[in-house]
């Protein structure tokens, strides 16, 4: 599990010293107030931490360098209580390099109609300082997430908590490493990408490692480690007797199981937070990983199949994101189409790479043969995937940006049994309606491999995108083609 306490997010209000000392405090006592009752709430993913009030440009500037250079530390949350003149923000704010939220609230909900003076009208006027704020951040047209309203109102909260996500998600791609083994599927357009403009975009690097590298790695685990794991799987899985020991395939899951714990090393050693793999290149192997990567993934890597890194890194990235949230994050393809009128629905699966974290159930541990890549039967797990509100994601480099598609999606339980079918699989109806939902998708190129998400929303992701500079479309229940293909289009105009 990532544990998401272990970052900071911190909240910064700015002031002046215009005011006076009695006035500073208060906003200082206030500011704390709100901080802690946002750290407090239950459904706040990091630690929010108050940070003294800032009245100079060298506090600010002081403030917002140190955001910058502590470890832990994966956004700022700014609010105006009083008026910040905001060219006193501007060298704080040009070398800032971290996640911005701008919190319009004010300390109090309700203006006290009996009560109220110049004093408080003094102390509470968010209602412009924010807007001066807010002038300054557009002027210099930086990302941010703006949300408004009291910061106890519960969507308030929701919408902090969706952009704190977001952040961790961007915090884990900085630095992060990826493993290719393997190059690219021969001919497949989609997976590949720059690789180096990734890296200067979204701060992960994607590097290449021979089936050789890896080959040693497994071949070097011993049968300690392997039984170990074998009675794991025996515990944990439903598995026929001639899968068990002594029994006439067990020798193809003892493989599987040597195949998983030294791709575990691999990737341990490696310090990878995820990988990819190709069956075209598997020379040294006796199986393509099966099980291996849907267990790796149900531990929180980021994986894609055919040497596809840009869909492996979301992968990852959703799975920081929705830490702790009900539900899975996994990587998937979408397969292939019921299209009978009265129940339209998308099957998506893949060869084996289904994550186990999606299981609804317990899952079969099968062995069957695999049409491609002339290697040996691999293991798999085999299960069927929850319905309810979900999403798919991809990651496609247009040439001269990459763009974020996401396309919400109804799951639905499988009402049918599908004996002969030996692998995990899922079901769902795209948004708004599975032509327009799909028509759109192919519009925008969007890729087969998708990350798809049981437990994020299409808030998170925008939020991510804003973060990482990413092109955003949306294909959701309010879609209409027409007006998708000119955002395309004008999108294509304002990247020019
Ligand atoms: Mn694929």
């Amino acid at each position: 599990m990532i544990d998401l306490k272990a970052f900071e997010v911190w909240f910064i209000t700015g002031s002046q010293h215009l005011y006076g000392e009695e006035t500073l405090k208060l906003v200082a006592e206030h500011s704390q107030q709100i901080a802690k009752g946002l750290d407090n709430d239950p459904q706040t993913p990091v630690r929010i931490v108050y940070k003294p009030v800032v009245k100079t440009p060298e506090e600010i500037y002081a403030t917002l360098q140190e955001a910058n250079t502590t470890k832990n530390c994966i956004g700022i949350i700014t609010w105006m209580h009083t008026f910040s003149p905001a060219k006193m923000w501007i060298r704080g704010l040009s070398i800032l390099q971290k996640p911005l939220l701008h919190l319009h609230t004010q300390f109090n909900r309700d203006i006290p109609w009996s009560s109220i003076d110049m004093d408080f009208m003094n102390l509470n006027q968010s209602a412009h300082g924010d807007r001066e704020f807010g002038f300054i951040v557009s002027r210099m047209r930086k990302n941010r997430k703006v949300v408004v309203g009291h910061w106890q109102d519960p969507e308030v909260l929701a919408q902090i908590n969706a952009w704190a996500r977001a952040a961790a998600g961007w915090h884990d791609w900085q630095g992060a490493k990826f493993a290719r083994i393997g190059d690219n599927m021969r001919y497949v357009a989609v997976t590949e990408g720059d690789k180096v403009e990734a890296e200067l975009k979204f701060g992960y690097s994607v590097n290449t490692y021979g089936i050789g590298d890896l080959v040693k790695v497994i071949d070097g685990i011993s049968d300690d480690a392997i039984n170990t794991l074998l009675a794991e799987y025996e515990a944990t899985y439903t598995m026929t007797a001639d899968l068990l020991k002594g029994g006439a395939k067990h020798a193809s899951v003892y493989e599987a199981a040597k195949i998983e714990l030294g791709l575990k090393k691999f990737l341990e050693d490696g310090g990878f937070k995820g990988f990819t793999d190709t069956f075209e290149d598997l020379h040294g192997m006796i199986q393509l990983p099966g099980i291996a990567a849907q267990r790796l993934m149900a531990a929180g890597y980021g994986f894609a199949g055919e040497g596809d890194w840009k869909t492996a890194a979301l992968v990852r990235a959703f799975k920081v994101m929705g830490s702790g949230l009900k539900g899975g994050n996994a990587f998937m393809e979408d397969y292939t189409y019921h299209f009978d009128p009265n129940n339209e629905l998308v099957l998506g699966s893949h060869m084996l790479e289904i994550d186990a974290s999606l299981a609804n159930g317990k899952a079969a541990l099968e062995i069957h043969a695999l049409g491609i890549g002339g290697k040996a039967d691999p293991a798999r797990l085999v299960f069927n995937v929850a319905g309810g509100a979900a999403l798919n994601a991809s990651i496609i480099d247009m040439g001269n940006r990459f763009r974020l598609l996401i396309n919400e999606v109804e799951a639905v339980e499988p009402q049918n049994d599908l004996p002969n079918l030996p692998v995990a699989r899922v079901l769902w109806k795209p948004y708004p309606d599975m032509k327009t939902g799909c028509a759109a998708w192919i519009y925008a190129g969007g890729a087969h491999h998708t990350a798809y998400s049981q437990n994020l929303t299409a808030e998170h992701l925008q939020d991510f995108a804003d973060i990482a500079g990413l092109e955003f479309i949306r294909i959701g229940k309010d879609t209409r083609l027409d007006q998708l293909r000119n955002e395309l289009r004008w999108n294509d105009a304002s990247y020019k």
